[in-house]
């Protein structure tokens, strides 16, 4: 008899886990609280638009790259009617309008990146050629020769690896302001360079683009080939504990008082809720205990997602708006940026002649979301009408009036992340990029807990969807070797 392995969570780790290792033999049920796979890789459906969430730019996207094999093995570009995901790749990375008014476009084209830079801040030209030479560097190649593949990433790391200074400390470098104001537009000051740089360097090569069908469709495309090769995925499943006996995992308890029993306990949902809740923080090692006292996290979001009844294809699909007038939320924070996303790259998002436009707004202040929706639902309610509303006014500045084209509004808040996939804090990333955490490895196993791991963005800082797809590659290899058995990545055996 094979082990039984139940996976707890079916976010991208979750699923990832499952499909390697249901192809290695193992007996996989996978237990999910939500009605849907995906966890925060997820889109939902109002009025005939599709709101998408989560993907920007995904990594591997492109044939040739680090990330690619792994989303071709889990069937994550292969959809339900066999035809394959297009993918889209920007001509401009994003658009960042400055308090000045100026706007700055970070094209996809590294030289075009240089020449905007140069012509915006001439006086700091000698650190540009450098920032260029380090972007050319981290883009890596698509060659296929093993030697150039051999060279090229040990480079990529380098350039990496220098790049993860604090955003504030990189800024200092450059004497215009205006640049300044450019690299801290976007990230907090004490997180990574490369948590920009990163997306930047991708653009050339094409190899991190958008997937059309949006989110929640790759995160479908992955739990069908788990399903149809004989995986389970129960959802609705809200596990409460997980059973020890012996210092071994031996299931789970649901909820709703029913348990099933494991050979293997594998955690792929929120890292604060497995550990301190499901295992009643029993077995809190050193790196999780000063990760979750001391580690900054990603924020949680604020979205507001409008249906609009209009093409608005003549407008650039990204970018970061300056609000002269910020908005205040009723969690306290001051909100003087709008990071707009205009969908008209995908057409499956909205009726024909329509465009789905989502405004993005980070905040840390989770706890004030949750309170508010728990104990004042009709505040709650009404402070989300007013942020469409003051979003609503802004995004006419950008499109003239909107009066009787929009079909639909909905806002997403911290609430709504933290209810629908229990993410610490409401965090959609996990341990944010620092030059500290960047360089840590939280450890996938507990000390004197046997049969037991843990994966998922809260064991890998830096978070995103490769790192949890490659978690559960990672962690079913493992497994193959505790086991004494040839790890494979295809089903029939042959790699
Ligand atoms: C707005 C936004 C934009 C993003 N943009 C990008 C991007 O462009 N590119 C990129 O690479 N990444 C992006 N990310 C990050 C990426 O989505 C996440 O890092 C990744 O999806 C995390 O996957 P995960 O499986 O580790 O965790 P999760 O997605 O959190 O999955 C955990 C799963 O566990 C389930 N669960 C939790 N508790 C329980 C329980 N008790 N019982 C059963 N199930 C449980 C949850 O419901 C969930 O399905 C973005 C995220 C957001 C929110």
């Amino acid at each position: 008899m094979s082990k039984h392995i139940i996976v707890i969570g079916a976010g991208i780790a979750g699923l990832s886990a499952a499909s390697y290792l249901l192809r290695n033999g193992y007996q996989v049920t996978v237990l999910e609280k939500h009605t849907e796979p995906g966890g925060l890789c997820t889109s939902w459906k109002r009025k005939g638009y599709t709101i998408d969430y989560c993907i920007h730019w995904m990594m591997g996207t492109r044939e040739g790259t680090e990330f690619h094999p792994l989303w071709q093995d889990l069937g994550a570009f292969t959809n339900a009617d066999g035809s394959p995901v297009p993918i889209v790749n920007f001509d401009t990375f994003t658009t960042l309008e400055l308090s000045t008014g100026e706007s700055v476009c970070l094209s996809s084209n590294l030289e075009n990146v240089r020449d905007t830079f140069l012509a915006l801040a001439p006086e700091d030209e000698k650190e540009i050629l450098k920032f260029y030479k380090t972007l050319k560097t981290m883009a890596g190649t698509t060659s296929t020769n093993p030697l150039v593949k051999k060279i090229s990433g040990f480079r990529q790391l380098m350039a990496l690896m220098s790049h993860l200074l604090p955003m504030q400390e990189y800024a200092n470098r450059f004497e215009s302001p205006k640049l300044r104001e450019l690299f801290l537009t976007e990230i907090p000051s004490d997180w990574s360079l490369v948590s920009l740089t990163m997306g930047l360097a991708q653009q050339p090569l094409k190899s991190a683009g958008y997937p059309v069908g949006g989110s929640l469709n790759i995160a479908r495309n992955i739990a069908r080939l788990i399903e149809d090769k004989g995986g389970v995925i129960r959802y609705k499943s809200d596990v409460h504990t997980i059973m020890v006996s012996d210092g071994k995992a031996i299931g789970v308890t649901l909820s709703d008082g029913t348990t099933v029993s494991a050979d293997y306990v594998i955690s792929a949902a929120d890292g604060y809720a497995t550990l301190y809740s499901m295992l009643d923080g029993a077995y809190v090692s050193e790196p999780y205990k000063k990760a979750f006292g001391e580690y900054p996290v990603f924020p949680s979001t604020v979205m507001a997602a409008f249906g609009i009844h209009k093409d608005l294809s003549s407008f650039t699909h990204a970018s970061s708006l300056y609000l002269k007038e910020p908005i205040v939320f009723a969690d306290g924070t001051t909100q003087d940026r709008l990071n707009l996303n205009i969908y008209h790259y995908d057409p499956t998002l909205a009726p024909k002649g329509c465009t789905l436009v989502a405004v993005l707004f980070n905040t840390w202040e989770t706890e004030a979301w949750v309170t508010l929706a728990q104990e004042h639902p009709a505040k709650y309610k009404a402070e989300k009408q007013r942020i469409a509303d003051e979003v609503l006014k802004r995004l006419e500045q950008v499109f003239g009036s909107l009066e009787g084209l929009v079909d639909m509004v909905d806002v997403s808040t911290p609430n709504s992340v933290v209810h629908y996939t229990s993410n610490w804090k409401g965090s959609f990333e996990g341990f944010a990029p620092t030059k500290t955490t960047l360089s840590k490895r939280l450890p996938k196993k507990l000390p004197g807990l046997a049969n037991f791991a843990m994966i998922g963005q809260w064991t890998t800082p830096g978070g995103g969807l490769p790192t949890a797809a490659k978690d559960g590659h990672d962690i079913a290899k493992m497994l193959c070797k505790e086991d004494g058995k040839p790890f494979r990545t295809s089903w029939d055996g042959q790699r």
